[in-house]
């Protein structure tokens, strides 16, 4: 029985990477000077892997960028327009963060995480090669340690699926034969460098593949087998699809995520060859719960039983999802920190796992301390609150509705607000300059007064509202001045949230976040927004645009409680929203915002769960949104361009206005919404905001005479594609008074 876990945070227990890359990108630091960095973070994962007991080092899941990104180096495939800009590092760091000749590569999400990978790109003329001496050379560092060294890859057919077919390159699976002859001299090269096994992950076998994808799965493995070390060939996220036939093909082993999908275990103990072994991911590497070391062992006894010595307990997936260690966080509630594991706790889990198998008297006071902590987490009276429970038991069939139908709703709406045609509006936030941040940590650290503090921020509203009179829009926002990030504010003013001090978590390159963690039944204590906005509507007749981040975007960029489902986190979340709109709407507020940029992050990565998911997403939102009277009008705002496969679910929130992203897409996107016919107000954005470009005014009236063709022009509003807070004023001022003119223009010419 082997132990082992699919990869380490590489960021450091205090993101030594990060402050290393960004000194290494300013020149303040030597590449001798950024490569010593790495080689210490690297050796203190292996050191921490063999102080665990770990029969296995991981080697090669560091990575300077993404590790993406690290393997397509390694194969000689980086994108050939990056040719001339350097080699080595340099080279790697100009396709992750383009050059004044050549812009980045694309970057996306990794699965259904936060995590962001660089994408691939191949074109007709793509070549690999073995380029993996750096690998080798870490393989050899780590070989001195004395400890069997498992080093692991991004496998060929999740690095082609992942990436994009260039140039007119038809179909990317034509290059697996180029990209196979690559692997194969990299991994002879390691069976000859005396490794024993090589993880290989594959991720998207758990997802729904086309069935040319998965056929050449069987091919490319006998091939890459024949002269390779052994190969542990790993999925995570999800169960495999038609496991039967995968336990055939050609490797010598398997590793499973049995915390995201328990119920594949039964059918991989009856598919899998009798000289296989089998890793088992019982330890979460998603999340920050203290492993139940009971059900881990449940679910293992069945597997040692049937597999003896070729069972492996490990993470379910890599450990670069979850921070570093519990151990910098000093100031959490005790209580809660006791049910919490990080990186390093979680290597600890996996190595006292197996000897709960083989030997439990060993283990048996940390076994007991783990039983201790969770049965303690489970009558704690942190986890649950009696007015939530009470709230969710009320919750009627109704609650989830408007009281009238959007048609019955406009019309009210439009004698309430009195708003012209093609209404202008921004979609919340305005420039966080260098004082409003420097206030905002001057009150956290106790420096600033609260009545300062407060006179700071209102001086930033009353500019915001003053600017947006000048600029003559018609729907004002506060401009958010008070709040640090979309989710971090609302988290701090809600119960059922807790934030680490350290817990910092890779999110692309040298960006980390820190998610706040949801540990208990959430509920709003007291109003969150209401003062805010009622000042800024105090100072001007027009309406003000309350603005409120939606519960599946706090849910989604959060580590959520596992000892529920999440919808009934997600309905929690709603009815503190719903108490928050609805006390806006007594405060005289007349349209309120409820965001939902992180709707679509939700899905699951197989379609099948889809639908299960929407509904209670959809519902989440629609419990948060429908406490209010016809004449109160609903905003929300999505911030990504993909949505056509889940319109139906979009129309089904039923907010009256939805603001969406468009710009760069050059309104592409609502082909989707004509064709679906998609029946509530529009505000398809006109200005990208991730520019700092300012858009003139002939191009955004370009870009509504387009949207005006496919959506009835009563219905079309005019807006930014997003927050403005990222930009300067100066861009802001140039750019805003442009799309009022080009709305005005409009208007003019549909009078006539
Ligand atoms: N209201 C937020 C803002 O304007 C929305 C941000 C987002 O969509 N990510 O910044
Ligand atoms: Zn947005």
């Amino acid at each position: 029985m082997k132990t082992h876990i699919l990869g380490l945070p590489r960021i450091g227990p205090n993101r030594e990477l990060k402050f290393a890359l960004e000194s290494f990108w300013k020149g303040e630091l030597d590449e001798a000077g950024l490569q010593q960095v790495g080689a210490q973070l690297r050796r203190h994962n292996w050191q921490r892997q063999i102080d665990a007991g770990l029969d296995f080092i991981t080697v090669g899941d560091f990575a300077w960028y993404d590790h993406v990104l690290q393997t397509l180096a390694r194969l000689g495939g980086l994108p050939a327009r990056f040719a001339n800009e350097g080699s080595g590092l340099q080279q790697l760091f100009a396709c992750a963060r383009g050059t004044k000749n050549q812009f980045a590569m694309e970057m996306t999400k990794w699965f259904d995480t936060n995590y962001h990978y660089l994408v691939p790109e191949y074109a007709p003329d793509s070549d690999f090669s073995d380029c993996a001496d750096d690998l080798l050379a870490e393989i050899r560092e780590a070989q001195q340690l004395g400890r069997a060294v498992k080093p692991v890859l991004v496998g060929p057919l999740t690095l082609l699926y992942l990436g994009k077919e260039k140039q007119g390159l038809e179909n990317r699976l034509s290059l697996l034969p180029r990209l196979l002859t690559a692997y194969s001299a990299v991994l002879q090269r390691l069976q000859a460098a005396g490794v024993e096994w090589v993880q290989i992950d594959e991720p998207v076998l758990t997802l729904e593949l086309a069935p040319e994808w998965r056929a050449a799965f069987t091919g490319a493995y006998a091939q890459l087998a024949a002269h390779a070390p052994k190969i542990l060939l790993v999925t995570y996220f999800d169960a495999v699809e038609d496991i039967a036939a995968c336990a055939q093909w050609p490797v010598a082993g398997w590793h499973i995520d049995l915390v995201r999908a328990p119920s594949q275990l039964a059918a991989w103990l009856t598919a899998l060859p009798q000289d296989h072994v089998l890793s088992c991911g019982v330890v979460d590497g998603r999340n920050v719960w203290r492993c139940d070391a009971d059900r881990a062992l449940e679910k293992l006894r069945p597997a040692q039983a049937a597999l003896g010595e070729r069972l492996w307990i490990a993470s379910s997936c890599s450990l670069l999802h979850a921070p570093v260690d519990l151990a910098a966080e000093k100031k959490l509630n005790l209580e809660l920190r006791n049910w919490l594991a990080f990186g390093q706790q979680k290597i600890e889990e996996v190595a006292l796992l197996k000897q709960a198998l083989l030997d439990p008297a060993s283990v048996a006071d940390r076994l007991q301390q783990a039983r201790d902590s969770h049965a303690q987490r489970q009558a704690s009276g942190l986890r649950t609150n009696a007015i939530v429970q009470q709230r969710l038991r009320n919750v009627r069939k109704e609650d989830a509705a408007r009281a009238s139908s959007y048609a019955v709703r406009i019309e009210k709406q439009r004698v309430e607000l009195a708003l012209p045609l093609f209404p202008t509006t921004t979609i919340g936030s305005f420039p966080q300059t260098g004082a409003i941040r420097a206030a905002r940590a001057a009150y956290k650290r106790g420096q600033l007064g609260h009545l300062d503090y407060l006179q700071t921020m209102r001086a930033e509203i009353k500019l915001a509202i003053e600017k947006q009179e000048a600029y003559g829009l018609d729907l004002l926002v506060h401009g958010e001045a008070e709040r640090n990030d979309m989710v971090e504010y609302f988290g701090e003013l809600l119960w059922g949230y807790a934030f680490t001090e350290n817990g910092w978590v890779q999110s692309y390159g040298s960006r980390c976040v820190k998610p706040p963690i949801i540990y208990g039944d959430v509920y709003r204590p007291e109003a969150m927004t209401v003062s805010w906005t009622q000042y800024a509507q105090s100072l001007t007749a027009k309406p003000v645009k309350g603005m409120l981040t939606g519960p599946i975007t706090m849910l989604q960029w959060a580590f959520v409680r596992d000892d529920q489902p999440r919808a009934d986190t997600a309905l929690q979340i709603a009815l503190a929203i719903r108490d928050e709109v609805c006390d806006l709407e007594a405060a005289g507020i007349r349209v309120i915002q409820i965001d939902e940029p992180a709707i679509r992050e939700g899905l699951p990565l197989k379609r099948s769960d889809w639908t299960h998911y929407l509904q209670w997403a959809v519902r989440a939102f629609q419990i948060s949104a429908a406490g209010v009277s016809d004449a109160t009008q609903i905003h929300t705002h999505m911030c990504y361009a993909e949505f056509n496969d889940i319109l139906d679910s979009i129309a089904a929130m039923d907010a009256d206005v939805i603001t969406i992203e468009t710009s760069r897409s050059d309104m592409e996107l609502l082909r989707g919404f004509q064709q679906f016919e998609y029946p509530n107000d529009i505000g398809p954005g006109v200005y990208d905001i991730h520019s700092p470009r300012v858009p003139q005014v002939r191009e955004m009236e370009r870009l509504l005479e387009k949207a005006a063709q496919v959506i009835p022009a009563e219905r079309l509003w005019v807006n930014p594609d997003c927050g403005l807070k990222t930009r300067g004023w100066e861009e802001v001022d140039a750019g805003l008074v442009n799309m009022v003119a080009a709305a005005k223009n409009l208007r003019q010419r549909y009078a006539e």
